[in-house]
């Protein structure tokens, strides 16, 4: 019975599925139905029923189909290619490396001059707090999973063997692997995968507009949140918390930038115990948010810090750890008695990986990066939250080059759309069709365009996601 009442609803929204397929969706006539690989975060409908979207080409802010459709690419791949889908030095970098070394490792103190020469650049990046050494990785989820062997292999060390649990946020995104999906927050990430990990706990999420009491400020919302993450320590006892987590803008999760002066307060809290701050910076990093780290937007002051993504403007799978002094200290002396610091990867410190990479935070320099993207987000930012009156939109959010939108009913956070409704895949959907790529969660619309992308294309986004939004709320009311 159920079922024949959710009829209606997407009957009203898609039409018949198959005029989903072919009206709204736009990859009709290739010939990748019933693909052969299992593809990450794609389920139902979207693998077993429809063409997946191949991308063939990039160029600047675009991709490109395989039917030779132009989309502007709003999420720059997945929040990463940075520098836009075809730049020549990266490409080049990565030529020279490959006819020099295309491979070697950096195990047992035999390493390579890209790894080297990248592992000081990148720590001079990073000025929030003094970081001491850097390790490299294949990926974010890689990095994180990295953070927790280090801070459990610091707190062994100093002899605080039972200083394990981690505290993440709720709804946040640290990756896929089995560690970094475990302190993520997001239900999808644990369900059937008998997640979380049992050292994990999780937190309130900061967001604002959704869980604030009526009445209550910014600032009161974040004392909140920040009595609540003091009383879980307490709970849990001090002595077994070995470190929280954060992204400082939340990214997967739904774009939620931090509510007023909560991370000093959230910070005050981990420092009382003696509890390390890890800075998921995977997003953040490299001027997304107009600022070099998200550390320094919001006066974070971490022990430890994770990038990827935008360290070689995604051209390569690379990501890394930074680690402070003080637990570098600790943990270089524990390697030298154990004889070794037993953790890596056969590809830490791809050469070729970290050959783009190099050039990339070198692109950054030179073309003062943090200025360009100052320069156009202003633009971005007022633009789409112009729209923000629309009724099926609670909120537009963001900060930077880093936007969420979110649907609901009746403008509050209590009222969500059916998510039978599709709400948030119709206007998905619609951008697909206007030329235009978003991320699509649910009701959760995101963006986080390339740094590079031009005035001129963020008035094509404002107008695209104009169009897509009247088609939205055409169909929904
Ligand atoms: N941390 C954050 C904040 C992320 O956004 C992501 C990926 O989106 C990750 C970690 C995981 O990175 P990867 O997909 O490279 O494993």
């Amino acid at each position: 019975q159920e079922h024949l009442l959710r009829a209606p609803f997407l009957a009203r929204l898609y039409g018949t599925e198959a005029s989903l397929q072919k009206e709204d969706l736009t990859t009709e006539g290739n010939s990748f139905k019933g693909h052969d690989m299992l593809a990450p975060f794609t389920a139902g409908w979207q693998s077993n029923d429809l063409d997946p979207l191949v991308i063939e080409k990039s160029e600047g802010s675009y991709v490109y189909d395989i039917n030779g459709k132009k989309y502007l690419d709003t999420l720059a791949g997945l929040w990463c290619t940075s520098l836009g889908g075809n730049e020549p030095r990266l490409v080049a970098a990565a030529t020279e490396q490959l006819n020099k070394l295309p491979f070697y490792h950096s195990f047992w103190n035999r390493t390579t001059k890209p790894s080297l020469d990248l592992a000081k650049e990148l720590l001079e990046t990073f000025t929030a707090s003094k970081m001491a050494k850097a390790f490299f990785t294949n990926s974010g989820s890689e990095a994180n999973d990295t953070q927790v062997k280090l801070v459990w292999y610091y707190n062994n060390a100093l002899g605080r063997p039972n200083k394990k649990k981690f505290i993440a946020r709720a709804k946040s995104y640290h990756g896929s692997t089995l560690i970094a999906a475990s302190l993520s927050g997001l239900p999808a990430l644990h369900q059937k995968f008998d997640l979380p990990a049992p050292f994990v706990r999780h937190t309130d999420c900061p967001h604002y507009w959704r869980y604030h009491l009526p009445g209550e400020t910014e600032e009161e919302f974040s004392t909140r949140l920040a009595i609540n993450l003091e009383n879980l320590i307490l709970k849990e006892g001090p002595e077994t918390i070995a470190a929280f987590i954060a992204e400082p803008v939340m990214g997967a999760g739904g774009v939620i930038p931090p509510p007023a002066t909560y991370f000093d307060k959230i910070q005050a809290v981990v420092k009382k115990y003696d509890i390390l701050f890890i800075a998921d910076e995977v997003i953040c990093a490299f001027g997304r948010l107009g600022t070099m780290y998200g550390s320094d937007k919001f006066n974070i002051k971490p022990d430890l810090v994770t990038v990827a993504k935008a360290l070689s403007s995604g051209y390569l799978p690379i990501g890394a750890v930074m680690v402070s002094p003080e637990v570098s200290d600790v943990i270089d002396s524990q390697s030298s008695k154990l004889g070794s610091f037993s953790h890596g990867f056969t590809y830490s410190g791809h050469p070729v990986a970290c050959a783009v990479a190099i050039e990339t935070l070198k692109i950054y320099k030179e073309r003062n990066i943090l200025d360009q993207v100052n320069r156009i987000a202003p633009k971005f930012q007022d633009g789409v939250k112009a729209f923000s009156d629309s009724p099926i939109i609670g909120e537009i959010r963001g900060t930077g080059l880093i936007l969420g939108t979110e649907f609901v009913d009746n403008k509050s956070p209590n009222d969500p759309f059916p998510p039978e409704w599709g709400v948030g895949a119709y206007f998905g959907a619609q951008c697909e069709k206007e030329g235009m790529l978003v991320r699509v969660a649910g009701d959760n619309i995101m963006m986080s365009p390339p740094f590079i992308m031009s005035p001129e294309e963020v008035d094509e986004l404002i107008s695209k996601y104009g169009k897509a939004l009247k088609a939205t709320e055409e169909r929904v009311k």
